[in-house]
Order: C-alpha cells, then structure tokens, then sequence
C-alpha cells in the first residue's frame, strides 16, 4: 500500500490541544489496522527542547533510543502501540543544523543555500524517511499559522501535496470556536481568519477540528463550511472532554476515521474502540473512589512538567478502579513550611525527576516524612537519589550526605561515576534512553514487576556513588535493581514500610491506559490501602471497637500510632 500523509496544523491560538487530537487520530486508525507513525515538527532553533526550561516548556519526553522530545511524543506514544525513536521528533534548530553543515562540507557545490528549496527539502527528506513501511504517517506541525517561525515548515507540507498527489495528502486544521456568554452565541470568525492565512499560503484544509465546549449545531457548521471551503460534514467538532481519552470516542462518534480513509482510498477494517470505552468508563465512575496523592517538586505551577508522571497515576488509578486527585507541593515553600501540614492527608507521596539544588531540602522533608510515618513513597529519579541521601543523612549518621550536583563538599554518596567525571569536562554526559536491569529476587520491585529483568528509560548524569553501598546496605537500605553491565544501581527500596520504591529511571514515559505501568499500579494500589488502613472510623464505630478491643488497645500498648511511628528520624 502506498504511504499516505496527514498534516496537522493549529490555529488561532496555541494549547488548543493538537499534539491529542494528532494522538486520538492516530489511535482510531491504528485500531483499524493500519500502520500509523506519528511525527512532530516544532518551529523553535533549539536543536532539542533537552536544554529548555521545563516552566517555558513543559515535560522532556525520552525515547527508548535517548531522544529528548517535545512533550507531545508522550501522548503519541500513551494512545497508541508505536515506540518512536529519535528521528520523530523534528525541530528547525536540526533542519538548519543540517542544512548549514552540509554547506560546510561544500554539498550545495557552490549553490546559493536558500530556505525554499534547501530547507523545505530537508524536511520532506525526513518526513518520507520517517514514513517509509508504514500506511500514514501523521505529522503535526507545532505552533499557530501566522507565526512566522512556522513558515517553511507550512510551505514544505504545501509542496509535499504538489509532489505526492491530492489522493495521498491530506490537511487537517484545528482551530477554537469560543462561546461567548454576553451574547449567547458560538463565534466563527477566528476559525475563518485562521483558515484564509493558511489559504493566503496555499494550503487548503480538508477537515477542520473545531475546539469547542458543545456540539456545533448544523446550521454553524454550514457557516464554516462556506467560509472556510470544506465540506460542512468534515467540519468536526472537537468537544471539550472531562478526561483526554475520551478523545478518541468524540472523534469515533463523528466517523472521523471512517472519512479520513475514505478521502485518502484507504482499506482499513472495522473499528475496535473497546478498550477506549473501557478506560473512559472507569474514568468516569471508578468502583473504589478516590485517593490523594501529593507530587512535591519545583515544577508546581506549570503541572505539564510532569505530564507523563500524572498521566502515569492516572493509569495506575484506571487499574485499580479510583479516581486519583493529584496535589502539587512546591519543594521550595516546603523547605521553611510544616510538612505535617502540607503532606498530612495524602495517602501517597511520589518526588519526580528534577534538576538543580533549588527545593531539595523541601524534597528531602517530604521523602523522611514518607518513610516515618509509613505513607507510601515513589522516588522517580532524583526522587531515588534523595532518598539515598535522606537515608544516609538521618539513618546512617552520614550528616553531610549530599549528592555532587548540589555542593562542591560533603560526602557524595550521590556523584558522577569516575569516566563520566572526564566526558563531563567536554559536556554531554547525561546517560539517556533505555537501558537494562536486573531486579533482585523476593524485593518489592521484583513482586510489582512480576519479571527479572526490564528496560526503562533514563535521563540523569548522576548515580549511587558505590563506595557507600555497602554501609547503606548494612543500615537496611535494599538495592533491587542492579544496571549489571555497568554496575549501577538502578533500584533502591526500604522493607520494613509498606511501599518504600525507588528508581534511577522514570517508568513513566512507558505507561499507557490500556497496558498501565506496574510501578504506578502497584503505587496506587498502596496509597489506597493506606487510605483505607487510615480512613477515620465513624463515632459509632469508634464507641463499637473500643468497648469490644480496649483490652487488647492496652496490651499492644502505643502500637495504635502506628503511622506516627518514628523509627529512624
Ligand atoms: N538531576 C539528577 C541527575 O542528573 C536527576 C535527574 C532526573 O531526575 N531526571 O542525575
């Protein structure tokens, strides 16, 4: 079959939700049985968004092959069974990159180095290269038309329609159709607009998605459809949802698919939504109600920096049957704040990745608030190497524990590994992408994996400094996961908790609705045990117990504080 191509492009303004709608296509049509593969175009000159703040940003999202990505490729990734690599993911920062080296290198023979056709080219060579084998590749592009960044890229989908033919290209726009509350009406006019500057460009959409907070009755459809030139039933609408994979079933329900193959001549069998109706149900009316979890980071006020880290709970929630209501602690204001009163109420306490020394401390409370009072901990990344250090400092009697990334003295339990010290100096030592683990039999990892070896995905420059294995082992410490080939320690846990788990590597750029990811299930699973072990009898079952149990309450003497229990602080 031949490949077939569908771009995606944003107006009006951005954070309309391209990067899902792209993912909920992909996801209908791999259901299909088609071979889809996805692509992101962004207009930025970083090379990578490896370097950008996470505040501007947003999450980096990790390849198995170690690719910093745009957080977009996680939604392609969580709705879909395609693993992207490297080569998904496109910036112009790497198309000019590429482009001048190659004039460096004199390939252009003198030529003068041009935006059309040297840059468009580029970036059709990488699309097609993407997309070879596969049935669609789907390529959103970043941004809103009118920018002027965006450009080439707008007029390289142009030429790719030109030299591929109308039958195996098509343009899809997604722009916001607001309602406004003053006059009671739903207004056409940015969509417009935003369709007349892609047109004023040559590119004329066969479908609209229009953002909208209700089902476009037919006569504004009508409306779009004549302004904008497409046809009024592929003018869809892309209602606001109370959970993101519900997507999938709005877009269902309007045959959007079933459209998308038809103008593009595609044979595709039936559709098999199941296992979306299935997620979104649970979604909607979880069995087992809700559980608090608190994520403490720096990161707070832009939550999208821990994307795949909530979308991962979410999971988790699905396969438990609960609602999970997620509470963002910023680290810093933890550092001078009472952690009983901030952290008292969740049931589950996880640190995600982080970079830096700023809200360390804060994070440090929390994860020692977690292990005394026996609330259940997840440590992603320097959510391990913190505990390590918590541990170090409070149980081990190592005071000036510290990793190397935060002070230039102290004891490193936390530290570059000896070669990397070298690589360092000449930059880029960051150990990215996928790499092998070995769990320990009878570990908590070893029972939530269910398995003896896995892959995860890494993005850290720093490790477990291995001079002070031994003497956090002998204080209790267990290290289930061991990186053999390199002799790092990948996992780390505490036994006498009730869910004490650590990983060097984040688990959460693999999860996904429908095949959630154990560590998160398992997480979830014990908050909510914790919540229930905790839940407050009623007066009435409190005057019940008491009058039925006192004397045992008395025997076991102070054991009722159970989770107030300070063992090591
Ligand atoms: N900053 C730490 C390191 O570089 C942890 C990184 C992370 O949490 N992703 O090792």
């Amino acid at each position: 079959m031949k490949t077939k191509y569908i771009f995606v492009s944003g107006g009006v303004l951005s954070s309309v939700g391209k990067g899902l709608a792209s993912a909920a296509m992909a996801a209908l049509l791999e259901s299909r049985g088609l071979k889809v593969t996805l692509m992101k175009m962004d207009p930025y000159l970083n090379v990578d968004p490896g370097t950008m703040n996470p505040f501007q940003h947003g999450e980096v999202f990790v390849t198995e092959d170690g690719a910093e990505t745009d957080l977009d490729l996680g939604h392609y990734e969580r709705f879909t069974n395609i693993n992207l690599t490297r080569e998904n993911s496109v910036s112009a920062g790497q198309v000019y990159e590429t482009v001048i080296a190659k004039e460096r290198r004199g390939e252009y023979l003198g030529g003068t180095v041009q935006v059309i056709p040297h840059i468009t080219d580029e970036i059709k060579e990488r699309i097609k290269r993407v997309a070879k084998g596969k049935d669609i590749c789907l390529v959103e592009i970043g941004g809103t038309v009118g920018d002027i960044e965006s450009l080439p890229f707008l007029e390289a989908i142009r030429q790719f329609r030109f030299d591929m033919g109308e039958e195996n290209v098509i343009f899809i726009h997604l722009t916001l159709v607001p309602f406004l509350g003053m006059s009671g009406e739903l207004k056409t006019k940015p969509t417009q607009h935003s369709v007349q500057k892609l047109r004023e460009i040559g590119i004329q959409p066969d479908f609209l998605l229009c953002r909208t907070d209700r089902i476009l009755p037919p006569d504004i459809r009508s409306k779009i459809a004549l302004f904008c030139n497409i046809k009024a039933e592929n003018v869809i609408t892309a209602k606001d949802v109370s959970n993101i994979y519900e997507v999938p079933l709005v877009f269902y329900e309007q045959g959007l698919d079933e459209k998308i193959c038809q103008r593009l001549n595609l044979k595709a069998k039936s559709r098999g939504l199941d296992k979306w109706a299935k997620v979104s149900q649970i979604l909607t009316s979880p069995k087992n109600g809700t559980v608090e979890i608190g994520i403490v980071g720096k990161y707070v006020d832009l939550t999208e920096s821990y994307k795949s880290v909530s979308e991962a709970l979410v999971h988790g929630a699905i396969a438990n049957q609960v609602k999970v209501n997620l509470k963002y602690i910023d680290s810093e204001r933890l550092e001078s704040s009472d952690v009983e009163s901030e952290l008292s109420g969740l049931s589950g306490i996880l640190v995600p990745g982080g970079f830096g020394n700023r809200g360390v401390e804060g994070k440090i409370k929390a994860i020692q608030y977690a292990r005394s009072h026996k609330i259940p901990y997840f440590g992603i990344c320097i959510g391990l190497q913190l505990a390590i250090i918590e541990y170090a400092r409070h149980v081990c009697g190592l005071n000036k524990a510290t990793s190397r990334e935060f002070s230039n003295t102290g004891e490193f339990v936390i530290d570059l590994m000896e070669d990397q010290r070298r690589v360092d100096r000449l930059g880029g030592s960051m150990r990215l992408g996928s790499y092998r683990c070995k769990l320990a039999s009878k570990t908590l990892a070893h029972e939530t994996y269910g398995a003896t070896e896995i892959w995860e995905r890494h993005r850290h420059r720093y490790e477990l400094n291995n001079h002070y294995r031994k003497i956090l082992t002998e204080n209790g410490l267990v290290f289930s996961g061991i990186n053999t080939e390199m002799d790092l320690v990948e996992m780390m846990e505490i036994k006498d908790h009730p869910w004490f788990l650590t990983c060097q590597f984040h688990p959460e750029f693999k999860s996904k609705p429908f095949a959630p990811h154990p560590l998160f299930v398992g997480f979830v699973k014990a908050s909510l045990k914790s919540k229930l072990q905790l839940k407050k009898p009623t007066k009435k079952e409190t005057a019940k117990t008491s009058s039925l149990t006192s004397s045992k309450n008395m025997k076991k003497g102070n054991q009722g504080a159970k989770h107030g229990l300070r063992s090591h602080v």
